[in-house]
């Protein structure tokens, strides 16, 4: 092990992952961006997608992403526009997002005359979803770093119908204080797994244009407005992202000493701790003793233990016939 803090805040998150799999319906997902200007800006620690009343039908589609410029291309489920046409006529559409849209089973492609044709294997599910939470985690309120800003954009962009922050800190009156009184805050223990809820979340409107912190510098903040489309599509990305991702997306490491926990999170017997294995673990390590990576088959802990559903069958319509007209 080599890394003091950051294992800390790894084995907080994933205490945390396994709590809410266990104690809610939501769909979770860890890491993922969630500005809209560029995504990348802003990265939430724990995304809990709340499912809707066509969760099935989006679950039935695919276990992976669907890419959100397929959805908002021109391709229906109508009638087959011509690839061509397609990309011509939707500037969000690229080449690799058509392949992957195949590849998930969102479109279908089809050859006539020599010409590939696509279609929407299926309707997209917009009610799939009925709300996002973004969690922020901050095992230590001692070590606050630019939490306070984070959760101020949160709350004034409002892609999440809830933000909170979870801690393992005792909360103090002056840390309140300091948090945007719309965020609820959790003290959650990832020992025991038990989770008190210091303060409800105020829920924001999700609906309505938004103001995002696009660039802080000395004596000047720049922001943008979100409008209300460029908001949705903002979420749909988040809920599509967090659907394909999941939250158990590390590897294990070589090492005699790891396993797994019964929900799938990475153990060291060496250290009795959960570690975080792209940090701690390795050659450098001073328990480390070459070994087998244990197998664990995270897809399956989460087929088991949430709506999420691994492999389904999918929706393509068996075209057949189709392709003698190529
Ligand atoms: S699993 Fe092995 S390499 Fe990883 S922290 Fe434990 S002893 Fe070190």
């Amino acid at each position: 092990m080599n890394d003091a803090d950051a294992p800390r805040e790894f084995a907080f998150e994933l205490a945390l992952c396994a709590h809410l799999e266990e104690t809610t319906e939501w769909v979770l997902s860890r890491q993922l961006g969630a500005a809209v200007d560029r995504s990348g800006r802003r990265i939430v620690d724990v995304v809990g997608v709340v499912p809707g009343p066509d969760f099935e039908e989006r679950a039935r589609i695919t276990d992976r992403s669907i890419p959100v410029r397929a959805i908002e291309s021109g391709v229906g489920a109508g009638e087959a526009v011509s690839r061509y046409r397609a990309l011509r006529e939707s500037w969000r559409l690229r080449e690799e997002v058509v392949e992957r849209a195949i590849d998930v089973g969102f479109f279908e492609r089809e050859r006539r005359k020599g010409r590939e044709y696509l279609r929407r294997t299926t309707r997209y599910p917009d009610g799939w979803f009925e709300g996002l939470v973004g969690i922020e985690n901050k095992p230590d309120l001692g070590d606050p770093g630019a939490l306070s800003r984070q959760l101020r954009t949160d709350v004034s962009l409002g892609l999440f119908e809830e933000v909170v922050l979870a801690t393992e800190s005792h909360v103090t009156r002056a840390h309140l204080n300091r948090i945007p009184r719309a965020v609820g805050v959790w003290r959650f223990d990832p020992e025991t797994g038990r989770k008190e809820v210091i303060r409800e979340s105020t829920s924001l409107s999700t609906e309505s244009a938004g103001v995002e912190l696009v660039e802080e510098r000395p004596l000047r903040t720049d922001v943008a407005i979100v409008g209300t489309d460029e908001k949705a599509r903002a979420r749909r990305r988040i809920a599509e992202r967090a659907y394909g991702k999941g939250w158990r997306t590390y590897d294990f490491p070589a090492c005699a000493h790891a396993s797994a926990t019964a929900d799938g999170r990475p153990y060291c017997a060496q250290f009795e701790c959960v570690v975080e294995p792209s940090r701690a673990c390795g050659s450098e390590c001073t328990g480390y003793a070459p070994g087998s990576p244990p197998e664990v088959a995270a897809d399956e802990h989460r087929d088991s233990r949430t709506s999420w559903r691994r492999d389904p069958p999918g929706v393509v319509r068996r075209q057949t016939g189709l392709d003698r007209f190529g």
